[in-house]
Protein backbone atom coordinates (compact mmCIF):
# COMPACT_ATOMS: atom_id res chain seq x y z
CA UNK A 1 0.00 0.00 0.00
CA UNK A 2 2.80 2.37 1.14
CA UNK A 3 4.33 1.78 -2.83
CA UNK A 4 0.92 2.38 -4.14
CA UNK A 5 0.99 5.38 -2.53
CA UNK A 6 3.94 6.61 -3.29
CA UNK A 7 3.57 5.95 -7.09
CA UNK A 8 0.47 7.89 -7.10
CA UNK A 9 2.51 10.88 -5.94
CA UNK A 10 5.03 10.00 -8.45
CA UNK A 11 2.05 10.32 -11.28
CA UNK A 12 0.76 13.85 -9.59
CA UNK A 13 4.32 15.09 -9.31
CA UNK A 14 4.51 13.79 -12.89
CA UNK A 15 1.61 15.52 -14.00
CA UNK A 16 2.32 18.77 -12.31
CA UNK A 17 5.65 19.08 -14.09
CA UNK A 18 4.43 17.69 -17.58
CA UNK A 19 2.81 20.95 -18.86
CA UNK A 20 5.81 23.39 -18.68
CA UNK A 21 8.06 20.59 -19.63
CA UNK A 22 5.94 19.69 -22.52
CA UNK A 23 5.56 23.68 -23.97
CA UNK A 24 9.23 23.63 -23.61
CA UNK A 25 10.28 20.41 -25.41
CA UNK A 26 7.67 21.59 -28.13
CA UNK A 27 9.28 24.38 -28.93
CA UNK A 28 12.19 22.72 -30.41
CA UNK A 29 11.24 19.45 -32.11
CA UNK A 30 8.68 16.75 -31.43
CA UNK A 31 10.43 13.16 -30.92
CA UNK A 32 9.74 10.33 -28.91
CA UNK A 33 11.04 12.29 -26.05
CA UNK A 34 10.98 14.86 -23.71
CA UNK A 35 13.96 17.23 -24.14
CA UNK A 36 14.77 20.74 -24.91
CA UNK A 37 15.57 21.40 -28.24
CA UNK A 38 18.17 24.41 -28.93
CA UNK A 39 16.07 26.13 -32.34
CA UNK A 40 18.01 27.01 -35.79
CA UNK A 41 19.57 29.95 -36.62
CA UNK A 42 16.99 32.35 -37.46
CA UNK A 43 19.27 35.02 -38.77
CA UNK A 44 22.12 33.93 -41.27
CA UNK A 45 23.57 36.49 -42.87
CA UNK A 46 26.55 35.35 -44.22
CA UNK A 47 28.56 38.37 -42.72
CA UNK A 48 29.38 39.19 -39.17
CA UNK A 49 27.44 37.53 -36.58
CA UNK A 50 25.09 38.88 -34.74
CA UNK A 51 25.91 40.85 -31.61
CA UNK A 52 22.33 40.99 -29.54
CA UNK A 53 20.48 42.67 -27.10
CA UNK A 54 22.99 44.36 -24.60
CA UNK A 55 20.37 45.52 -22.27
CA UNK A 56 18.66 43.36 -19.48
CA UNK A 57 16.46 40.60 -21.24
CA UNK A 58 13.31 40.10 -19.92
CA UNK A 59 11.12 37.71 -18.85
CA UNK A 60 13.76 37.08 -15.60
CA UNK A 61 14.85 33.18 -15.31
CA UNK A 62 14.09 31.93 -12.11
CA UNK A 63 14.87 28.81 -10.29
CA UNK A 64 12.00 26.26 -10.48
CA UNK A 65 13.50 23.74 -7.43
CA UNK A 66 15.05 21.26 -9.40
CA UNK A 67 18.65 20.08 -9.29
CA UNK A 68 21.70 21.46 -10.86
CA UNK A 69 24.69 19.96 -11.51
CA UNK A 70 27.56 21.56 -9.41
CA UNK A 71 30.37 20.50 -11.43
CA UNK A 72 29.68 18.62 -14.41
CA UNK A 73 31.87 15.51 -16.02
CA UNK A 74 31.38 15.86 -19.75
CA UNK A 75 31.69 12.91 -21.45
CA UNK A 76 31.66 12.40 -25.28
CA UNK A 77 30.29 9.78 -27.55
CA UNK A 78 31.46 9.86 -31.35
CA UNK A 79 29.25 8.25 -33.37
CA UNK A 80 29.32 7.83 -36.95
CA UNK A 81 32.08 7.83 -39.19
CA UNK A 82 34.75 10.49 -37.68
CA UNK A 83 37.57 9.17 -40.03
CA UNK A 84 37.37 10.83 -43.02
CA UNK A 85 40.68 12.78 -44.69
CA UNK A 86 38.31 15.66 -45.40
CA UNK A 87 35.59 17.80 -44.42
CA UNK A 88 34.09 18.31 -41.16
CA UNK A 89 34.48 14.44 -39.69
CA UNK A 90 38.31 14.01 -39.02
CA UNK A 91 40.32 13.30 -36.29
CA UNK A 92 41.43 17.19 -36.32
CA UNK A 93 37.71 18.32 -35.92
CA UNK A 94 37.36 15.77 -32.90
CA UNK A 95 40.53 17.75 -31.03
CA UNK A 96 38.49 21.15 -32.12
CA UNK A 97 35.68 19.82 -29.80
CA UNK A 98 37.96 18.21 -27.14
CA UNK A 99 40.45 21.28 -26.92
CA UNK A 100 36.97 22.97 -25.94
CA UNK A 101 35.68 20.77 -23.61
CA UNK A 102 39.01 20.91 -21.57
CA UNK A 103 39.33 24.14 -21.39
CA UNK A 104 35.83 25.91 -21.00
CA UNK A 105 35.90 24.65 -17.26
CA UNK A 106 36.77 27.47 -14.89
CA UNK A 107 36.81 30.14 -18.03
CA UNK A 108 35.49 33.29 -17.41
CA UNK A 109 32.75 32.22 -20.34
CA UNK A 110 31.72 29.73 -18.06
CA UNK A 111 31.96 31.21 -14.58
CA UNK A 112 28.30 33.15 -16.05
CA UNK A 113 26.71 29.54 -14.79
CA UNK A 114 27.61 30.38 -11.49
CA UNK A 115 25.36 33.26 -11.02
CA UNK A 116 22.49 30.74 -10.79
CA UNK A 117 21.94 31.06 -6.71
CA UNK A 118 20.58 29.53 -4.71
CA UNK A 119 19.72 26.25 -5.47
CA UNK A 120 20.54 22.13 -4.14
CA UNK A 121 23.90 22.69 -5.54
CA UNK A 122 26.08 25.38 -6.05
CA UNK A 123 27.43 25.71 -9.35
CA UNK A 124 31.22 25.98 -9.57
CA UNK A 125 31.99 26.94 -13.00
CA UNK A 126 34.39 23.74 -13.14
CA UNK A 127 33.70 21.54 -15.83
CA UNK A 128 35.65 17.69 -15.64
CA UNK A 129 36.84 16.30 -18.73
CA UNK A 130 35.75 12.53 -18.24
CA UNK A 131 36.25 10.16 -21.50
CA UNK A 132 35.16 9.38 -25.18
CA UNK A 133 34.26 6.51 -27.15
CA UNK A 134 33.56 5.40 -30.55
CA UNK A 135 30.12 4.56 -31.77
CA UNK A 136 30.16 3.39 -35.76
CA UNK A 137 26.91 3.13 -36.33
CA UNK A 138 25.15 0.77 -33.94
CA UNK A 139 21.74 2.32 -34.81
CA UNK A 140 22.06 3.65 -38.45
CA UNK A 141 22.32 6.96 -39.79
CA UNK A 142 18.83 8.09 -39.05
CA UNK A 143 18.15 8.24 -35.43
CA UNK A 144 15.18 8.42 -33.49
CA UNK A 145 15.29 9.99 -30.00
CA UNK A 146 15.02 6.65 -28.73
CA UNK A 147 17.84 5.36 -30.62
CA UNK A 148 19.88 8.49 -29.48
CA UNK A 149 19.43 7.34 -25.78
CA UNK A 150 20.28 3.95 -26.52
CA UNK A 151 23.09 4.63 -27.88
CA UNK A 152 23.98 6.52 -24.41
CA UNK A 153 22.99 3.94 -22.15
CA UNK A 154 24.40 1.26 -23.99
CA UNK A 155 27.91 3.01 -24.00
CA UNK A 156 27.52 2.65 -20.35
CA UNK A 157 26.18 -0.85 -19.84
CA UNK A 158 28.86 -1.97 -22.28
CA UNK A 159 31.38 -0.24 -20.04
CA UNK A 160 33.03 1.91 -22.98
CA UNK A 161 31.88 4.94 -20.49
CA UNK A 162 31.88 5.07 -16.65
CA UNK A 163 28.34 5.92 -15.40
CA UNK A 164 28.35 9.19 -13.29
CA UNK A 165 25.91 10.95 -11.74
CA UNK A 166 27.37 14.03 -12.53
CA UNK A 167 27.79 13.45 -15.93
CA UNK A 168 26.47 14.90 -19.39
CA UNK A 169 26.84 12.75 -22.06
CA UNK A 170 27.43 14.16 -25.29
CA UNK A 171 25.90 12.03 -28.74
CA UNK A 172 27.93 13.99 -31.40
CA UNK A 173 27.56 12.75 -34.85
CA UNK A 174 28.80 12.93 -38.34
CA UNK A 175 27.80 14.48 -40.98
CA UNK A 176 26.20 11.68 -42.56
CA UNK A 177 24.00 11.04 -39.52
CA UNK A 178 20.36 12.86 -38.81
CA UNK A 179 18.37 12.55 -35.90
CA UNK A 180 14.60 12.08 -37.38
CA UNK A 181 12.86 14.30 -34.57
CA UNK A 182 14.29 17.62 -36.28
CA UNK A 183 18.00 17.61 -36.52
CA UNK A 184 18.01 20.42 -39.44
CA UNK A 185 14.89 21.04 -39.72
CA UNK A 186 13.40 21.92 -36.70
CA UNK A 187 16.56 22.11 -33.92
CA UNK A 188 20.57 21.64 -34.00
CA UNK A 189 20.79 19.74 -30.75
CA UNK A 190 18.79 19.20 -27.46
CA UNK A 191 19.44 18.07 -23.96
CA UNK A 192 17.24 15.39 -21.79
CA UNK A 193 17.80 13.06 -19.05
CA UNK A 194 17.03 9.30 -19.07
CA UNK A 195 17.26 6.24 -17.06
CA UNK A 196 20.03 3.87 -17.34
CA UNK A 197 18.82 0.74 -15.84
CA UNK A 198 20.67 -0.67 -12.57
CA UNK A 199 22.77 2.41 -13.07
CA UNK A 200 20.42 5.58 -12.23
CA UNK A 201 19.52 9.20 -14.01
CA UNK A 202 21.86 10.11 -16.59
CA UNK A 203 21.88 13.37 -18.29
CA UNK A 204 23.03 13.38 -21.94
CA UNK A 205 22.39 15.43 -25.15
CA UNK A 206 22.63 15.05 -28.89
CA UNK A 207 24.41 17.69 -31.18
CA UNK A 208 24.14 16.87 -34.92
CA UNK A 209 27.29 17.57 -37.23
CA UNK A 210 26.64 21.48 -38.13
CA UNK A 211 28.42 20.84 -41.69
CA UNK A 212 24.92 19.01 -42.77
CA UNK A 213 22.79 22.08 -42.92
CA UNK A 214 25.51 24.62 -42.18
CA UNK A 215 23.38 27.72 -42.47
CA UNK A 216 20.90 26.50 -40.21
CA UNK A 217 22.84 25.36 -37.30
CA UNK A 218 26.00 27.54 -37.71
CA UNK A 219 26.88 31.16 -37.56
CA UNK A 220 29.18 31.31 -40.38
CA UNK A 221 29.89 29.03 -43.30
CA UNK A 222 34.03 28.86 -42.54
CA UNK A 223 35.75 28.68 -38.79
CA UNK A 224 38.12 29.81 -36.79
CA UNK A 225 39.62 26.48 -36.65
CA UNK A 226 38.90 26.08 -40.70
CA UNK A 227 35.94 23.22 -39.85
CA UNK A 228 33.15 25.14 -40.25
CA UNK A 229 30.87 21.91 -39.39
CA UNK A 230 32.74 21.10 -35.90
CA UNK A 231 33.19 24.97 -35.46
CA UNK A 232 29.70 25.70 -35.37
CA UNK A 233 28.98 22.38 -33.31
CA UNK A 234 31.04 23.62 -30.34
CA UNK A 235 28.78 26.44 -29.87
CA UNK A 236 25.62 24.10 -30.01
CA UNK A 237 27.49 21.84 -27.33
CA UNK A 238 28.27 25.24 -25.14
CA UNK A 239 24.42 25.63 -25.20
CA UNK A 240 23.63 22.37 -24.35
CA UNK A 241 26.36 22.37 -21.82
CA UNK A 242 25.12 25.35 -20.23
CA UNK A 243 21.64 24.34 -19.84
CA UNK A 244 21.80 20.98 -18.26
CA UNK A 245 24.13 22.27 -15.82
CA UNK A 246 21.61 25.02 -15.00
CA UNK A 247 18.35 22.54 -15.75
CA UNK A 248 19.76 19.16 -16.27
CA UNK A 249 16.30 17.16 -15.35
CA UNK A 250 14.00 20.04 -16.95
CA UNK A 251 12.72 21.51 -13.95
CA UNK A 252 15.07 23.60 -12.55
CA UNK A 253 16.51 27.21 -14.54
CA UNK A 254 14.29 28.57 -16.92
CA UNK A 255 11.71 31.79 -18.17
CA UNK A 256 8.02 32.09 -18.14
CA UNK A 257 8.03 30.97 -21.27
CA UNK A 258 10.08 28.00 -20.82
CA UNK A 259 12.96 29.24 -22.27
CA UNK A 260 16.92 28.00 -20.64
CA UNK A 261 19.46 30.13 -20.23
CA UNK A 262 21.28 29.60 -23.81
CA UNK A 263 18.03 29.46 -24.93
CA UNK A 264 17.72 33.63 -23.86
CA UNK A 265 20.94 34.13 -25.58
CA UNK A 266 20.69 31.95 -28.73
CA UNK A 267 22.30 33.12 -32.14
CA UNK A 268 23.86 36.13 -30.65
CA UNK A 269 27.53 36.13 -30.00
CA UNK A 270 28.56 40.17 -28.50
CA UNK A 271 31.80 41.52 -30.17
CA UNK A 272 33.55 39.62 -32.97
CA UNK A 273 36.77 39.71 -34.24
CA UNK A 274 37.79 38.80 -38.41
CA UNK A 275 40.31 36.00 -38.80
CA UNK A 276 42.33 35.96 -41.59
CA UNK A 277 40.68 33.01 -42.87
CA UNK A 278 37.20 35.29 -43.35
CA UNK A 279 35.58 33.40 -40.08
CA UNK A 280 34.49 35.93 -36.62
CA UNK A 281 35.58 34.39 -33.32
CA UNK A 282 34.51 36.15 -29.81
CA UNK A 283 36.54 33.75 -27.37
CA UNK A 284 39.56 32.19 -26.81
CA UNK A 285 40.58 29.66 -24.69
CA UNK A 286 43.46 27.11 -23.86
CA UNK A 287 46.84 27.04 -22.93
CA UNK A 288 50.06 26.21 -24.99
CA UNK A 289 48.83 24.25 -27.97
CA UNK A 290 45.35 23.52 -27.24
CA UNK A 291 45.14 27.80 -27.80
CA UNK A 292 42.28 28.30 -29.76
CA UNK A 293 39.98 30.92 -30.82
CA UNK A 294 35.67 29.82 -30.82
CA UNK A 295 32.71 31.36 -31.86
CA UNK A 296 30.23 31.08 -29.53
CA UNK A 297 27.23 32.07 -28.59
CA UNK A 298 26.70 34.07 -25.59
CA UNK A 299 24.85 33.22 -22.31
CA UNK A 300 22.75 34.34 -19.60
CA UNK A 301 23.89 35.94 -16.47
CA UNK A 302 22.37 37.23 -13.12
CA UNK A 303 23.41 40.75 -11.78
CA UNK A 304 21.94 42.48 -9.15
CA UNK A 305 18.59 40.37 -10.37
CA UNK A 306 18.38 41.33 -14.00
CA UNK A 307 19.26 39.39 -16.60
CA UNK A 308 22.18 39.85 -19.20
CA UNK A 309 23.59 38.24 -22.30
CA UNK A 310 27.33 38.14 -21.73
CA UNK A 311 30.99 36.23 -22.70
CA UNK A 312 31.66 36.29 -19.25
ZN1 LIG B 1 18.49 25.37 -25.29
Amino acid sequence: MKIFQKQWLSLALLIAVALPVALRAERGGGGDILKSSYGKNPHFSGGAPPVGNTGAITPLISNHGGAVIGTPTVYVIWYGNWTRATGSDTAAGQQIVRDFLQSVGGSPYFAVNTTYTPSSSVITGGVVWGKQTTDTGSKGTKLSDSAIQSIVSGAITGGRLQYNANGIYFVLTSSDVTATSGFCSRYCGWHTYGNVSGKGRVRYSFVGNAARCITSCAAQTVGPNDNAGVDGMVSVIAHELEEATTDPDLNAWYDSNGAENADKCAWTFGTTTALPNGSFYNLTLGTGAATRNYLIQRNLKIVGGLNYCVLQ
